[in-house]
């Protein structure tokens, strides 16, 4: 009897559970990774991303490796040739593949049509089970992130003080929302030389038929980790020299400025070379050796993990397949070009995609308030923002995307997860973040010619869904101050609105 691994390439990690079940009889087992070209092409991804994925691959296969497995490595088209032809040379009697967290791959597993079963082991990757998670959610009417935060704190025992929590509050969010005024001491990031293996992957996308089919994005310079030891230094990296002040400033943008104190962990996360308890374990500690620490940075940061990470992928397993077709305010405009060229004289667009397409992250203010916000309130079709979102980010994936862009995002699910839209005009951009300083639009006009378009577009927003907000209590001061524009002027905004669709 022989059993085979499949490990995918958003598994790589010794304890992931199709790996561990033949721990003890690896030398009957055979471990195969495969690198599918045809997969890579099905979106234009982030060139970045595809050598994050391949090169932490490869290190992984070189780890096994060396701790016994007997591993085969294929680079190939597609999944199903070099799988009938490792299982028929191997004589594998079982494949075991963990339960892959994005729905699409798992069916894709099931079409496969191979000549030996296929068991799979349950996701371990997440804190939550998928069955704790169902049993949470089953009982309840509303499933608010909150209340699911509250139970992960006392479930696993973090943050907690006997059965209350540390400093007697949950949630420390409103000391988290400071502006980015004066002059700010902002920590470098922590970012890796490529070694030979990374350096033979971005030589491999530096073909000229792979990298005109995702032009859009910058190779190189590539700087991520692509190890377990090395995203263990990232969060080591983070702990020391930002998580004392991650929250005060967790939601201000700066020009050039492309992490601020942000944990730049979810790229490492996503792949499984780091697993969020011990993300969730290390802030932990570290705040308990540090009880000078803003309680309010380490418990942000926390909830961050424990809290928003985990429910996103809660609801992706709870909510049925037709959430990611969903959309509620029936949005239908195309997507922007400039979404990929990050040629737009909105400053604030065009700063944060020319990140974008330099190193495929941005921080989440960044991702919500801005490339999100500006998506919903000109009614793109939430479908082809998913889209983009998911080639363009370097820890893109289908369990997370379809939560935080249809749902938290574009509220194209009616509000399941989030409680009113993430609709904002220029004044919250110019709050936050310095980019309408250098911006050939005003922030404060409306109307006019040279009014902010976040600006029209936000109050159209409005003024098209009216009858679908005006029952959100959250909406109701908000509509308001619509009700209180003048006719004429609103339909100067309406008029922009439109004229700039037909630009
Ligand atoms: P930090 O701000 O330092 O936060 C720490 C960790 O918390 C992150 O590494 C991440 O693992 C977790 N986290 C925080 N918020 C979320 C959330 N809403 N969903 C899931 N995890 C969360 N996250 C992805 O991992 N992949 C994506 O493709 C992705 N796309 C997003 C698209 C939109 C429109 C929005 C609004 C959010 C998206 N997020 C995504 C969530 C979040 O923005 C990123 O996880 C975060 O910016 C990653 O950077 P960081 O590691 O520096 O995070
Ligand atoms: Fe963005 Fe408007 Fe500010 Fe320009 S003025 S940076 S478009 S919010």
């Amino acid at each position: 009897m022989t059993n085979g691994v499949w490990v995918l390439g958003d598994q790589l990690w010794t304890e992931q559970s199709a790996l561990a079940n033949c721990a003890e009889e690896k030398s009957q087992s055979q471990v195969i990774f495969i690198e599918s070209l045809h997969h890579a092409q099905e979106l234009p991804y982030h060139l970045q991303k595809l050598v994050l994925v391949w090169s932490a691959m490869r290190h992984f296969a070189q780890e096994l490796e060396q701790a016994g497995w007997s591993v085969t490595y294929k680079i190939a088209e597609d999944f199903h040739s070099p799988l009938i032809e490792w299982i028929e040379q191997n004589k594998i009697t079982e494949l075991r593949v963990m339960t892959p967290s994005d729905r699409p791959f798992a069916k894709l597993i099931a079409r496969l049509n191979l000549p030996c079963p296929v068991t799979f082991t349950p996701n371990n990757r997440f804190i939550w089970s998928d069955l704790d998670f169902h049993d949470w959610a089953s009982k309840r009417k509303h499933l608010i992130m909150e209340d699911f935060y509250r139970e992960g704190r006392q479930r696993f025992d973090i943050l907690m003080v006997g059965n209350q929590p540390a400093g007697g509050r949950w949630n420390f969010d409103r000391d988290n929302r400071k502006p980015p005024k004066g002059k700010l001491t902002i920590p470098e990031a922590l970012w890796f030389e490529p070694d030979d293996i990374t350096t033979d992957v971005i030589n491999s996308l530096n073909s000229a038929a792979f990298k005109s089919s995702h032009e859009y994005w910058q190779l190189q310079p590539f700087r991520w980790g692509v190890t377990r030891q090395q995203a263990l230094q990232v969060l080591e990296f983070f702990i020391q020299t930002r998580l004392s002040d991650f929250g005060p400033y967790q939601d201000a943008m700066v020009t050039k400025e492309q992490t601020m104190w942000h944990a730049m962990l979810s790229p490492y996360l996503n792949l499984g070379l780091i697993h969020p308890l011990e993300v969730v374990e290390a802030a932990q500690q570290a705040y308990s050796q540090n009880q000078q620490w803003e309680l309010s940075s380490v418990e942000g940061f926390i909830r961050q993990v424990l809290g928003w990470r985990e429910y996103m992928h809660g609801i992706y397993i709870y909510m049925g397949e037709d959430y990611p077709e969903r959309n509620w305010f029936n949005h239908t405009q195309p997507l922007p070009d400039f979404y990929w060229t990050g040629q737009t004289q909105m400053n604030c667009l065009h700063q944060i995609l020319t990140q974008v397409k330099e190193i495929g992250y941005a921080h989440h203010i960044q991702r919500l308030m801005v490339l999100n916000n500006f998506g919903l309130i000109a009614g793109i079709s939430p479908q082809e923002l998913e889209d983009w979102f998911h080639a363009a980010f370097i820890d893109a994936y289908d369990w997370v995307m379809q939560t935080n862009v249809i749902g938290m995002g574009q509220f194209a699910d009616g509000g399941a997860i989030a409680s009113k839209p993430y609709a904002a005009s220029a004044n919250y951009i110019n709050n936050m973040s310095d980019y309408c300083k250098h911006c050939i639009y005003n922030p404060r006009s409306r109307t006019g010619d040279n009014a902010c378009p976040f600006n029209f577009f936000y109050w159209d927003f409005l003024a098209r869904h009216y009858d679908k907000l005006k029952n959100n209590h959250r909406m109701s001061l908000i509509l308001r101050n619509l009700e209180r524009i003048p006719p004429e002027e609103l339909q100067q905004i309406r008029q922009l609105a439109a004229a700039w669709h037909e630009a």
